[in-house]
């Protein structure tokens, strides 16, 4: 069994000008299905198209046209159900929820009020070594994406594009447990994370493909723990939406504007208005958009075009099988197998790409020395070149070999890193450079104790020095070290400096 085990942070508090706070955070998250087509129709959803390009029939709401459910989608969704530990529902439905919107051209939008595809599950944010936020799940839903307006293209004009109409959303409901900015933060990079494990949706949230709806609350200290003993609602503060978040700094911005907002209104005797609202960057503020809408004004019903969603436990138990293992046992695994510390599971798991990688060097290695090299050396490199794992010059078997290299006595570890240059810029068979280039290390004592020699006859001053105080030693072994081209071991130069000079 791996340990999975960890404690609670503390919830955030924040001091008003009379009482302290706690903050009450939950989040509606769209992640965009990595579908090639759309949700009931076969239109491809490829970003960057040219306007109104990728719209079928359907999702232009031409008369007669009717809506085709895309397994593939309903798929990913029960992959990302099952990733994030919930319930199944055998049994699901779509529902009309109807407005008018100028991207809308159906006048309503396909979703699953009643009975989402998904129900309870939970996800684990890490919060630091050891620290981790249990956040429940209340549901998943599947629905339709809108199109998008154009506001500024034109400046009496609006235009519309319709290419995302109908792009299949998966839309994952929290419960109210996210105690902080930070935590909101992380939970939708953690939601992220385990989508791109699984391949579901690929979490780019600058090209909206993932995005939140923020509902923030604040209270007083015990109100949440009553909550969480009672389950009722009403314990805790009244909540504002701020819609649309695609940037983890602005979710945590938004968040610590709005908790101050609302403690004002409070302490000042008012009351908090449930409301609807818009984050500012420009201005790191939230503004009023609109008063809270509740689901019947929306006149949701049953969608008559599609029979209920019926699905097979089979053909769950056959995803369920197929699913790769996740962030959290695999950082688990990593911390027992491999002996690397919490901070480097993290980092070698947060892509499954980069966790392969280092699996790939570390196997049949010393596991501290890989997650070494693989996050100093080589994430250091990609990160500063801008480069991603699969981009990476240099293989994990390269690297691996220059481990060994470095394991067998061959080369140091700075001859190492020269020798990472040289692979990173040429390629090429590291031991082969090595030999090559005579890079290998000078063990013969032979060799080694002649340098030892010369510089001690160079430097009788400093023998005299050294010889009372043995912690100049050092000096000699950098003399040494300098004078063989860093080729010599240190390790031997070492120790022939301190029996020669005697200490
Ligand atoms: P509605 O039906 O009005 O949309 P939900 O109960 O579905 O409300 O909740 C919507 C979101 O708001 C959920 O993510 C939920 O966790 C969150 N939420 C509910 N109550 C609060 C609260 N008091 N403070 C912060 N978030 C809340
Ligand atoms: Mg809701």
């Amino acid at each position: 069994m791996l340990d999975l085990s960890f404690k609670e942070p503390e919830p955030k508090v924040i001091h008003g000008a009379r009482e302290d706070w706690e903050l009450v955070i939950g989040m509606e998250v769209h992640a965009q299905v990595a579908s090639k087509a759309k949700l009931f129709s076969g239109a491809s959803t490829e970003f960057g198209a040219e306007p109104n390009y990728n719209v079928a029939f359907v999702d232009a709401a031409m008369p007669g046209m009717l809506p085709v459910i895309n397994e593939f989608c309903v798929e990913q969704a029960v992959r990302t159900g099952l990733g994030l530990k919930a319930r199944i529902n055998l049994f699901s439905a779509f529902d009309r929820k109807n407005y008018f919107y100028p991207d809308l051209p159906q006048g309503y939008q396909i979703s699953q009020l009643y009975h989402p595809i998904v129900g309870e599950g939970e996800v684990l944010v890490d919060m630091g070594p050891g620290v981790a936020r249990r956040v429940r799940i209340e549901r998943i839903h599947i629905e339709q994406d809108a199109g998008k307006s154009i506001h500024d293209m034109d400046p009496d004009v609006t235009f519309v594009d319709l290419n995302r109409t109908g792009v299949a959303l998966m839309e994952i409901v929290s419960r109210p447990d996210i105690r902080g900015p930070e935590e909101a933060a992380a939970y939708v990079a953690k939601l992220r994370q385990i989508m791109r494990y699984l391949g579901t949706c690929d979490g780019n949230m600058q090209s909206g493909n993932l995005r939140a709806d923020v509902n923030v609350s604040v209270c007083r200290p015990g109100a949440y723990e009553r909550f969480r003993e009672t389950g009722d609602h009403s314990v805790l503060g009244t909540r504002c939406e701020i819609k649309n978040m695609n940037s983890l700094r602005f979710i945590q911005q938004a968040i610590d504007y709005e908790a101050r907002r609302q403690i004002a209104i409070l302490e000042d005797g008012g009351e908090i208005v449930q409301e609807t609202r818009l984050f500012d960057p420009n201005k790191g503020e939230t503004r009023s958009m609109r008063s809270k809408e509740e689901a019947h004004d929306y006149r949701y019903f049953p969608c008559p075009d599609l029979l209920p969603l019926e699905i097979e436990a089979e053909w769950v138990e056959r995803i369920a099988a197929s699913l790769p293992e996740l962030p959290d046992e695999k950082k688990a695994r990593f911390l027992a197998e491999y002996g690397v510390t919490e901070y480097d599971a993290g980092v070698l798991t947060a892509e499954r790409e980069a966790a392969d990688f280092f699996e790939e060097v570390a196997r049949g290695r010393d596991g501290k020395m890989a997650a070494n090299w693989v996050i100093n050396e080589l994430f250091g490199r990609l990160n500063k070149e801008g480069l991603s794992v699969a981009q990476s010059p240099v293989s994990a078997s390269q690297l691996g070999t220059i481990i060994d290299l470095i394991a067998k006595g061959d080369i140091s570890g700075k001859i190492a890193k020269d020798l990472f240059e040289i692979v990173w810029t040429e390629g090429g068979d590291p031991a082969e450079i090595v030999e090559a280039r005579g890079m290998k290390q000078v063990t013969d004592t032979g060799a080694i104790e002649k340098a030892v020699d010369e510089v001690i006859a160079a430097n009788p001053a400093q023998v005299e020095k050294a010889r009372e105080n043995p912690k100049l030693a050092g000096w000699f072994v950098g003399q040494v070290m300098k004078a063989t081209g860093g080729k010599a071991n240190p390790k031997a130069v070492n120790e022939i400096v301190r029996q020669k000079l005697g200490l």
